[in-house]
């Protein structure tokens, strides 16, 4: 958890809020949901306030950034953009994730990432 806010910053990558350890609105969310295929890797896992986690429920991380924006709130599109080529490179070397393969490859499309 720790280290995960270290890596990332103490806010919520959705909306900039402000979050720490104790924090009740700290939460930590997959960047390619679990539904999705999305492994429970540290790569994968982001902290969001629990508002933008509860109501991004399952939408594509490209998405949900627009959304976000849309609203004019200020996501961390630099963390998020991180977070999936991090979990593009761990897939790459240990294997596996047939699932978020196709998924991962599509939102970094998307983002101009690739
Ligand atoms: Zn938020």
């Amino acid at each position: 958890m720790q280290a995960i806010l270290d890596r990332d910053g103490r806010c919520c990558v959705w909306c900039s809020r402000p979050l720490d350890v104790g924090d009740r609105a700290l939460t930590f969310e997959h960047v390619v949901p679990r539904l999705k295929g999305g492994p429970a890797w540290a790569e994968n896992e982001v902290p969001a306030c629990r508002t933008c986690n509860r109501q991004r429920g399952h939408t594509a991380p490209s998405a949900w950034l627009e959304e976000r924006a849309g609203r004019g709130l200020r996501p961390r599109r630099d963390v998020v953009e991180r977070a999936l080529l991090d979990l593009r490179d761990a897939i790459a070397e240990r294997g596996g994730q047939r699932r978020a393969r196709p998924y991962l490859a599509r939102e970094l499309r998307r983002l101009g990432l690739e």
